[in-house]
Order: structure tokens, then sequence, then C-alpha cells
């Protein structure tokens, strides 16, 4: 099933290569008018990497020693979690209006309920990867025979989704939530998949707003100059974002690499070794420190810190969380990087502390909670009645609830519908990595 990923040469580094790669990196505008039909002033895509899985089986800062052999002010877009239609659509007509190339890493659950928006990122020139069946925000402590499912699950779903172009599906995979472990990529690096961690993510799966979800996408960038972004095309958030996103590397003078996998009639864009490393300095050796133990609240849907918690600037202050506590390791530390061992680590991010739902499902329990009360002690005395906005309030309280308590209860194994199939699936993708 993946004849076409093997069989891939080592790279050919020649003084030949060494000048294509020098013209590859030099900084010249991104996409010339002629190369994006309509759109005279678009961000375009500068040029395509071409990568070797079996060469680099591991990429990310995030978690891992190798990252793309980005030049400056490079930058990698990718996508998690879709396809979802009502969104994934925007993000794609973003994109085609940039004439911009991401790589989107598709749930097979997701491509099996809409093929047809796989189909589409294939029809529009986009890279894609898998990112598990079901998306199991368990996967680093799974049975290695349930990992495998997971992995060859989304990958048949996806080839599924992709009919005569299955061979097109990149053998690249983002682990859920980034959950790796050591069985797990020993199986990838077994099957020649690449695992995609990323560079930076811009916390799109939280509960922020469209504008925090810029800022903190610029503001990484900008903090590492090049890299691989983690966004959500499921999320309405990053759907808003998305444009001044892509305006604002356009202004400040960033560049879109698409990456594509090697195969036997495309060989892997010549590299050197030190290039997949974020440049490494004997005094980062020295500093870099030991792997933080995370404590984190325990509510099903943030598996793990996001990087931001380690980054520097104290952008986020920490919140004390009374619920049940328990710590957890980040999935790898990250390695010899030298702009990561500067940074003094910070606090976790309020957002970690989240109550399950937001916010505003909590107030409106409060509300609830101090309405029934009312109800329930102004009857029998007959003291102060409550009024008719308030009744009002509390029957559209109580609704909502038994809403939410029936949505949780069932969450159906096998959903008779797609909607409920879809509601099912982006109700936990929407809280997770
Ligand atoms: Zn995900």
């Amino acid at each position: 099933m993946d004849g076409a990923w093997r069989g891939v040469g080592l790279s050919r580094r020649t003084a030949v290569a060494t000048l294509a790669l020098l013209a590859g990196f030099a900084t010249h505008p991104a996409a010339a008018a002629e190369d994006c039909p309509g759109h005279p002033n678009a961000l375009g895509t500068s040029r395509t990497l071409v990568v070797d899985p079996r060469e680099h089986p591991r990429i990310g800062t995030m978690q891992y020693r190798e990252t793309l052999p980005l030049a400056d002010h490079e930058v990698v877009l990718t996508f998690d979690d879709g396809p979802l239609p009502r969104n994934s659509n925007k993000v794609l007509d973003i994109l085609a209006a940039e004439c911009v190339k991401a790589t989107f890493f598709a749930i097979g659950d997701m491509a099996r309920i809409y093929p047809e928006g796989v189909r589409r990122l294939l029809a529009e020139g986009h890279t894609i990867g898998t990112h598990s069946q079901d998306h199991p925000l368990t996967m680093n402590h799974m049975p290695i025979e349930r990992v495998k499912q997971e992995i060859d699950g989304g990958i048949a779903s996806a080839k599924a989704a992709l009919g005569e172009d299955a061979d097109k599906l990149a053998p690249f995979f983002r682990i859920p939530g980034l959950l790796r472990s050591d069985e797990l990529e020993q199986y990838a690096a077994e099957k020649g998949i690449q695992i995609w961690s990323a560079d930076f993510p811009a916390d799109d799966w939280r509960h922020i707003s469209s504008q925090r979800v810029y800022d903190l996408a610029i503001s990484r960038l900008e903090a590492k100059g090049k890299g691989i972004l983690l966004l959500h095309d499921i999320q309405a958030r990053t759907v808003a974002a998305l444009p001044r996103i892509l305006e604002t590397l356009k202004l400040r003078g960033y560049r879109i690499v698409h990456v594509v996998p090697a195969t036997a009639d495309r060989p892997a864009t010549p590299t050197e070794p030190q290039q997949w490393l974020l440049h490494p300095s004997p005094d980062a050796i020295a500093q870099w420190p030991q792997v933080p133990k995370f404590v984190y609240a325990k509510l099903g849907g943030l598996p793990v810190p996001a990087r931001s918690d380690f980054d520097a600037g104290g952008e986020e202050t920490p919140v004390p969380h009374a619920g049940s506590l328990f710590s957890a390791t980040w999935p790898e530390p990250p390695e010899l990087v030298a702009e990561n061992a500067a940074v003094s680590l910070a606090s976790p991010a309020p957002s970690v502390f989240e109550l399950e739902g937001g916010l505003d499902v909590a107030l409106r329990g409060a509300a609830l909670s101090h309405l029934a009360h009312r109800t329930a002690s102004a009857a029998p005395a007959g003291a102060k009645r409550l009024s008719r906005r308030e009744l009002r309030r509390l029957r559209v309280a109580r609704a909502g609830h038994r809403a939410r308590g029936t949505a949780n209860a069932s969450k159906p194994k096998t959903p008779t519908s797609r909607h409920a199939r879809v509601k099912r699936i982006v109700q936990v993708r929407k809280r997770s990595v």
C-alpha cells in the first residue's frame, strides 16, 4: 500500500545541489502575478520542498530534534482535524485566493463522512496527510495493535476518499494531541511514514478569540523566524484569523513553502543534514533545561500543554486550579535548539485550566442553580415570586441544560445520521489538538 513511499534514494549532496539550494533560499518575492491568475498581489507559494520520510522520520521542534530545512522567513502551513466542509471550505477559499499551498492532516472518520472534502484538497494542489482514524487522545499509552489500527485506519479512510488517486496521499502523520510514544514512532518509521509535530501552534483549538489566534501565530513565527505553523481548518476562529495571518506574512516578507513527499519519480530536494536542525550551539547544549514536569487539569480535552506554555515572554499567567490534578511529562524534550535553550520556562496558560465547556457554560450553570434555588425557596412561602423574565431565563437555561445532558449522555457509538456523526467528532475535535 505504500510502495510509492519506498525506494527513494538518498539526497544527492553535490555542488550543483548546493547551488540549487541557495537559489531556492534566496529572498526573492513570493509568487509573481503570473503564478496566481486574477490575484496579482497574492502571497503565493514560493517553492516546493520534496522530503523523504525515510531520511527524516520525525520533524517539528515542538518535540523533535529535526524540523523542515527551511530558510529564514519561510513558513509551512498545516491544518488538522478536517475535513469539515463548513469551515474547511472557507479555509480552502482563503488559501486559493492567495495561491497558498498547505498540508492538511485529515481524520479518517471525517474523510469517511466527507470524502468530497478530501478530494477538494487534492484538486486544489494541497498535500494530504493523516491524523488517525478516530482522533484518540491516548495514543501515547495505547497497545501497539490499537496504535496500528488508528494509523492504518486513517490512511485507509483517506485513500478510500481519494479513490483512484489514493496514491496521492502523503505518508505524513500528525499524532492527535501530539501524544507520541516510542512504539508509535517505531511503527511509523517502519512504514516509511513521517511524523509531523510542528514548530509552533496558534492555540486555535482553545476557547480564544480569532484576534488571539492571529497574535499567537504571528508572534511565535516572529520569535522563530521560520517554521511549521499548526492550525485547525475545522475552527471558525481559524477561518476568521487566516486572512490577516496571510496578509501579515505578505507584508513582512515571509514566504510559503509547500511540502510534498519524495517518490520514485520525484527525488527529495537536496539538503545538508544540518539544515534539518535549528542551529544548535555548544552554549545551547550546556543550558538546555531539564524536561519539565507539567501539571494540568484533567479535563478530557487538553491532553498536553501547548508549547506556548513553555515560551518566553510571560504572555500568559498561571491560574490556580482546585480540581483534580495530575502530572504529565511533555512528550519528548526538544533537543539542542538554540532559540529554545535561552527560553525560561513560563507557567501554563490559563486556558489549560479552563472549565470544560468554557466559562459561559459555567456561568449559565451558576445562574441556573441560582434561579432554581429561588424557585424552590419562593414556592412554599409564597414569598417573592420570580419575574416573568426570570422564569423565561430559567426555562431557557433548563432546556439548554437538558439538551447538553442528553448530548453528553448519549454519545452514540453508531450514530445514525451523518450530522450526528460529525457532531460527535467535532465535539471532541473542538477541545483538542
Ligand atoms: Zn487533532
